[in-house]
């Protein structure tokens, strides 16, 4: 069972959320200020936190910096009263999962958490991936060769992680450049080239008869787990 800590002041939408979510299969913890809040998410560890933006003793956005300092995983959802953009841009931006304004249709916010719910569902069973002599902990971002720790930037476990995400499945560089390196990337189909030859060599892929990061020639590449 999964444990939604929510955090609101406003009775009224806490008494209303905490049924609905139980009804849902979920156990709810409550707080109903922002010190409350901090203290109960790393007590509790939940699974999801569904956060109000204006709390008493310490603002939403402090707490959200606070919880994401201790959590880096965590799914939160803000849930504030604070419609414009620009608050909406630095609550995604402070490393909040979803926003949603108040007022809000009941639905819809349960539709969300499921959504959010099953993302870190699906990212605990693979939290290891691993093939041939390579091993991926998604969570501490490590990879290993033959249980040795490799070194790999940012950028090239975000790769690795794209292409092992989807066995078997050719991707073009240029899709390799939009999940990896973003929009608005500066990048060349060549930078890709160079990400994965460096990749290779360092999980020991030979380059010459690749057997896990496979060239499909005029495509891109393909990640064959073996
Ligand atoms: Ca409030």
């Amino acid at each position: 069972m999964a444990t939604v800590l929510l955090v609101e002041d406003d009775p009224s939408i806490l008494r209303g959320l905490e049924m609905n979510l139980k009804i849902d299969g979920l156990r709810v913890l409550s707080a109903t200020d922002g010190v409350a809040a901090v203290r109960a998410a790393r007590a509790a560890m939940p699974d999801l936190i569904i956060l109000d933006l204006g709390l008493p003793s310490m603002d939403g956005f402090d707490v959200l910096r606070e919880v994401r300092k201790d959590d880096p995983d965590v799914p939160i959802l803000v849930l504030s009263a604070r419609a414009s953009e620009a608050e909406k841009v630095l609550g995604l931006s402070l490393g909040a999962d979803d926003y949603v304004t108040k007022p809000f249709g009941l639905a819809e916010l349960l539709a969300r958490v499921r959504a959010l719910l099953r993302r870190t569902r699906r990212r605990e069973a693979d939290a290891v991936v691993a093939f041939g002599p390579v091993s991926i902990d998604v969570v501490a971002r490590v990879v290993r060769v033959n249980n040795e720790p490799v070194e790999v930037t940012a950028l090239e476990f975000d790769l690795l992680r794209y292409l092992t995400d989807q066995p078997m499945r050719a991707v073009t560089r240029e899709q390799i450049m939009q999940a990896v390196w973003g929009a608005g990337h500066a990048g060349t189909p060549r930078t890709v080239d160079n990400f994965i030859a460096r990749l290779r060599s360092k999980i020991g892929d030979d380059p010459a008869d690749p057997k896990f990061i496979e060239t499909v020639r005029g495509v891109g590449y393909r990640f064959n787990p073996g």
